[in-house]
C-alpha cells in the first residue's frame, strides 16, 4: 500500500474509532490546523514529545498569548529543576484546557499504543472533561497492537535511552530486556481502542516522518533522516532531574 493510501484509509479508521481525525499535508499545516482549534484564552499542557516540538506549536502558542504549561522545560533544565515546581507543573499540565502530545504508535486499523514510565503523558491524553490533541507523525504508523508494543520496546526505548545516556540495560543492550529495575521506562501500556467517552480527542495525522519510530526494513536515508531531526529537538535531563527521578523511582 503508497504511503498516501495508508494515511487515508488510517484516517477512515481512526474516525470509526470515533476519533476526530484531521490530515495534515506537513508540519506547517499540522501548527496551522492546531493554531485554528486551540482558543487563544486556553491553558495548554505538554507531554514529553519531540513531535510536538519538531512543528513549532509551542513557540507559536506561547507568541500569541497562549499559557504553556510544560514539565519537560523543566526535566530538560530550561527552568531551574526544583521538585515542587516540578510536581505542580506535572499535575497542572494534565488539568489543562487542552493537552498536546505525541503518541508512540497507531495502528492501521486506528489504535494509539503508548508505554509509559511516569503516565502523565497517557493521562493527560485520556483524561477526562477535556481536550486533547495527538499529533502524529506517518512514521508512526504499524500494522497491529504488537508490532506496536515490539517497536516501542525494540527500537524507541533503547534508542531513546541510549541518547539520553539513561541507566537502562536496553541503552546498552539495543533491545529489550524486560528489565526489573526501578527506573523501568516500560511500567505502563496503554491502547486506546476508541476515542475515551467524555474526551474531545483530535489525532492530526500528519505525511511527515515525526518523532521516533521506524521500520528496520526501511532505507537507510529515511531512518537517518528521523533520528537527526529527532536529535534536533530532543535535549539531555538536566542532572536536578536525573537525581530526583533516581531517587524517587520504585517508591
Ligand atoms: S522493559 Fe526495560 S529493558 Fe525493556 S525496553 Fe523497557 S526499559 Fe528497556
Amino acid at each position: 500500500m503508497s504511503v498516501e493510501k495508508q494515511i487515508l484509509t488510517l484516517i477512515e479508521q481512526l474516525r470509526r474509532n470515533r476519533f476526530n481525525a484531521v490530515l495534515a499535508e506537513s508540519a506547517q499545516d499540522a501548527k496551522d490546523k492546531i493554531l485554528a482549534a486551540i482558543p487563544v484564552q486556553a491553558s495548554v499542557g505538554v507531554a514529553n514529545s519531540v513531535t510536538v516540538r519538531q512543528i513549532g506549536i509551542l513557540e507559536a502558542l506561547k507568541d500569541r498569548g497562549n499559557t504553556l504549561i510544560d514539565p519537560i522545560a523543566i526535566g530538560y533544565g530550561l527552568v531551574e529543576f526544583d521538585e515542587e515546581t516540578h510536581n505542580k507543573t506535572l499535575r497542572d499540565s494534565i488539568n489543562a484546557d487542552v493537552f498536546l502530545s505525541g503518541t508512540n504508535a497507531v495502528t492501521e486499523d486506528g489504535k494509539l499504543v503508548n508505554i509509559d514510565g511516569l503516565g502523565n503523558r497517557v493521562v493527560g491524553i485520556i483524561w477526562g472533561l477535556g481536550q486533547s490533541i495527538v499529533i502524529v507523525g506517518r512514521n508512526k504508523i504499524v500494522k497491529d497492537v504488537d508490532a506496536a508494543i515490539n517497536r516501542i520496546k525494540n527500537i524507541v526505548t533503547p534508542t531513546f535511552a541510549k541518547r539520553r545516556q539513561l541507566a537502562l540495560p536496553c541503552a546498552k543492550a539495543g533491545t529489550c530486556v524486560d528489565c526489573q529495575i526501578a527506573e523501568r521506562a516500560c511500567n505502563i501500556t496503554v491502547i486506546l481502542e476508541r476515542k475515551p467517552a467524555l474526551q474531545k480527542l483530535t489525532v492530526v495525522l500528519v505525511d511527515e516522518d515525526l518523532g521516533l519510530g521506524w521500520d528496520t526494513e526501511w532505507s537507510d536515508e529515511r531512518i537517518d533522516d528521523i533520528r537527526y531531526k529527532y536529535e534536533q529537538f530532543d535535549r539531555p535531563y538536566s542532572s536536578g532531574f536525573r537525581r530526583y527521578h533516581k531517587e524517587h523511582a520504585g517508591h
